[in-house]
């Protein structure tokens, strides 16, 4: 943590740093917020193995999957109930084998949809970390602007802050 306090000079720094309610030479915890290296963050995620889960994922989540299912179930039930002859049966009813197959499937695809929930929240993440940053890049540039063309820093940020108040009481 460099927490400096030395006096800030541009009168716009000044301005965003009264805006925490204090005067205290530190704008915000810039260093808290500095850019995390973006592209490991992506490589982590785009990993073989996580892409793999997303295809089986998306696969699990289409009509094919249904489709596929139905001619299966169809098939092996009506050739476990006799329809070409009792030598086709090889999983009689009440198909046990069907139903341990059916059962591994069902606990392999839930890991696979939670690997995926993982993976895109991770991915959130970073896009809000993104968003974030841009954010306050353009805060620090127009408080800069704004101080440039003369607008009274004061009495904007005295605006924000009932807009804020009153946006979030209209939530509530
Ligand atoms: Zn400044």
């Amino acid at each position: 943590m460099t927490t400096q306090s030395t006096p800030l000079t541009c009168p716009a720094c000044q301005a965003i740093d009264r805006a925490d309610g204090v005067e205290d030479g530190n704008l915000f915890k810039v260093e808290h917020y500095t850019a995390k290296n973006e592209n490991k963050l992506f490589a982590a995620i785009l990993r073989t193995q996580d892409r793999v889960a997303d295809q089986v994922t998306n696969f699990a989540g289409s009509l094919n999957f249904v489709y596929i299912h139905s001619v299966w179930f169809g098939v092996w039930i009506l050739l476990n109930v006799g329809l070409i002859g009792a030598s086709a049966e090889f999983d009689k009813f009440p198909f046990g084998l069907l139903t341990m197959i059916v059962s591994l499937e069902a606990i392999f695809l839930s890991t696979f949809v939670m690997v995926s929930q993982n993976r895109q929240a991770a991915r959130a993440d970073v896009r809000a970390e993104l968003d974030f940053e841009t954010n306050l890049r353009s805060e620090i540039w127009s408080v800069h602007i704004g101080q440039a063309l003369g607008v009274d820093a004061n009495h904007v940020e005295e605006v924000v802050k009932l807009a804020i108040a009153g946006a979030s009481k209209q939530t509530s």
